[in-house]
């Protein structure tokens, strides 16, 4: 696994030493995370890296997953998905089932850390517990919360009140809240497995053995299969383009434990593509990051088709690997992409199949905005901007003014 030091080739020796420099500031402190899935989803790809480099530097930091039944994660998906303006109902049983199994989780845990980090909404009922602990407690909010759904809106806002601090992704996630806001963007790793360079015959051999053929122009969407991600309009788009273009779709993703709706999604979007040998719809298991590393290297164009969007990992990753990316302007991704400058953001099925026909069409154009992707993502989207922000947000926080003087 790599060592803090190791990432100085990449974002320079300058921006490692002032995070040792933050590291023996922040030494005294420790870190908890929690969240509800220790595989699959963005958040999950982030503490796997982002626990250990904290520990490097001398910050004890732990992550802990809570648990939950099939009913507390329908529920929580639900939430999820109303965040992100899906209409869905909630009953009164619903909000205590959720509220017991956060409880029942706090029960078997502890949070005597000097910084509690809880992402996302489902762990959330665990800030029952901050009365008993004398440290500091932050929500942060992967979700894109641009339009969410009042009915959740206003179960949440209650308990986002109780924390020292919440953390949005992108700065029109914002709300009008009776607690500290800040804005940390999330990050890719760059010497993960996911993102890390491979020998050009591995990508070859990871496109033979799924059959997929590089002669050929390939689109790929890397994502769990999640109606929000918009797989079978992708589908559409894509069908749109091979009216013209003799191109192939790759649909690549897995499920996450905390989210129930994978199954029919990943059945509708086989429905969607039956009949065309060219669709290639891949059910990859949780460690399958050097496949995933391959697929997005040898694409010729890579999608985001997301109808919202929190962040999007998986754009920064195919930038980082300097593709050509068409994403929806939704959520986060417009920090990442410059229309453009840096790749092509689009609004419509229409609007993707168009671009996803021009950037075939023009490769030295889709190489200028992956060249420029790669140095965007360089700028502000790897994990030693994400180390640096999470540890000078937690020594913020013990702090009376909001500056913190290294
Ligand atoms: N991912 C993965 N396997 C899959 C699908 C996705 O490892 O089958 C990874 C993907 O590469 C990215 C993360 O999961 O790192 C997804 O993060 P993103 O922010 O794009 O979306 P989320 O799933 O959190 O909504």
């Amino acid at each position: 696994m790599a060592q803090v030091r190791d990432y100085a080739d990449i974002v320079g020796s300058s921006v490692i030493e002032e995070l040792f420099t933050i590291g023996e500031k922040a030494r005294s402190m420790s870190i908890q995370h929690i969240n509800s899935t220790a595989v699959g989803g963005g958040v999950a790809e982030i503490l796997t890296r982002l626990v250990p480099m904290m520990n490097e530097l001398g910050v004890r930091a732990r992550w802990d997953v809570i648990k939950g039944g099939e009913r507390f994660f329908a529920i929580t998906k639900k939430m999820h998905n109303a965040l992100h303006g899906v209409p869905e109902n909630f009953s009164e049983e619903d909000w205590e089932h959720f509220l017991q199994v956060d409880a029942d989780n706090a029960r078997s845990m502890s949070f005597d850390d000097s910084v509690v980090f809880v992402h996302d909404p489902q762990p959330i009922g665990l800030v029952n517990e901050r009365p008993h602990y004398d440290n500091k407690w932050v929500w942060r909010c992967h979700i894109d919360f641009s339009e969410p759904r009042q009915n959740v809106w206003l179960f949440l806002k209650d308990y986002i009140e109780e924390f020292d601090g919440a953390i949005f992704s992108a700065p029109a996630f914002s709300r009008p809240l009776n607690t500290k806001q800040f804005l940390i963007s999330p990050s890719i790793d760059p010497l993960s497995n996911k993102n890390k360079d491979v020998e050009e015959s591995y990508v070859d051999s990871i496109f033979e053995g799924f059959k997929i053929d590089r002669g050929r122009p390939v689109i790929t969407q890397i994502s769990r299969f999640d109606y929000l991600k918009d797989p079978v309009g992708v589908i559409k788009a894509y069908k749109l383009v091979k009216r013209y273009i003799d191109c192939q779709l790759v649909l690549a993703g897995g499920g996450a434990t905390d989210d129930p709706e994978g199954e029919k999604v990943l059945k509708e979007v086989q429905e969607a593509a039956e009949g065309d040998k060219d669709i290639f719809v891949l059910l990859l298991p949780p460690s399958s990051d050097l496949e995933i590393n391959a697929l997005q290297r040898g694409s010729t164009v890579v999608l985001q088709k997301s109808l919202r969007e929190g962040f999007g990992l998986t754009v920064a990753e195919a930038l980082w690997k300097g593709k050509p990316v068409i994403a929806s302007a939704v959520g986060g991704i417009p920090l990442q992409i410059k229309h453009k400058y840096n790749g092509i953001l689009t609004h419509t099925i229409e609007g993707t199949a168009y671009w996803m026909k021009q950037l075939i069409n023009e490769p030295d154009y889709a190489n200028e905005l992956g060249k420029n992707g790669r140095e965007h993502i360089r700028q502000n989207f790897l994990i030693t901007r994400h180390l640096r922000d999470y540890l000078l947000l937690s020594l913020s926080l013990f702090h009376d003014k909001d500056i913190v003087y290294l």
